[in-house]
């Protein structure tokens, strides 16, 4: 009962992802219904109920465009957990500061990259100029697509990709 199950706004535009037991909450008292049935039943002593994959809220939510959260693990996923100084795709990576703290660097994505434990120990406290370093990629914001947001998700759900795309 607690596995992934995509919410879909009125409009079809993908909302949040609830597990199956609040799926069936919503849809029981009509606040959603099924779109996509990909697991199967659910079998009670008289009945039988579509196991929900994805459901559509019957009433449209407003709430503003979904954004990718600033933590240090969007940070690695946006560097795809490479090293943005030497390239090193490595199981132990830090969050290095490119403007350091120090120096008035601030904390938001553009000054934010995954670095190995090495490349940031060189770095220390010092910009890329003090320190003679480049970076692979200038850092930005990731993309704010449902796409992006949702892909750890979509290995194990592949049925909501077509529901995903474009938003
Ligand atoms: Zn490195």
């Amino acid at each position: 009962m607690l596995e992934p199950v995509l919410v879909l706004n009125a409009n079809f535009e993908p909302l949040n992802i609830c597990n199956t037991r609040r799926a069936f909450g919503l849809m029981m008292t009509s606040k959603a219904s099924l779109v996509l049935n990909g697991r199967g039943f659910i079998h009670t002593v008289s009945q039988k109920y579509p196991r929900p994959s994805i459901i559509r809220l019957e009433r449209m939510i407003k709430r503003p465009r979904i954004q990718v959260k600033l933590s240090k693990r969007e940070v690695m996923r946006r560097d795809n957990f490479t090293c943005q100084y030497c390239g090193q795709r490595a199981s132990r990576l830090t969050i290095d500061h490119i403007v350091p703290r120090s120096q008035g660097g601030e904390h938001i994505w553009s000054n934010l990259v995954a670095a190995c434990p090495t490349c940031n120990h060189r770095k220390g406290g010092r910009t890329l100029e003090q320190a003679y370093m480049r970076l692979l990629r200038t850092p930005a914001e990731p993309p704010s697509s449902a796409a992006y947001i949702y892909a750890r998700h979509l290995t194990q759900n592949e049925d909501w990709i077509p529901f995903i795309e474009g938003w």
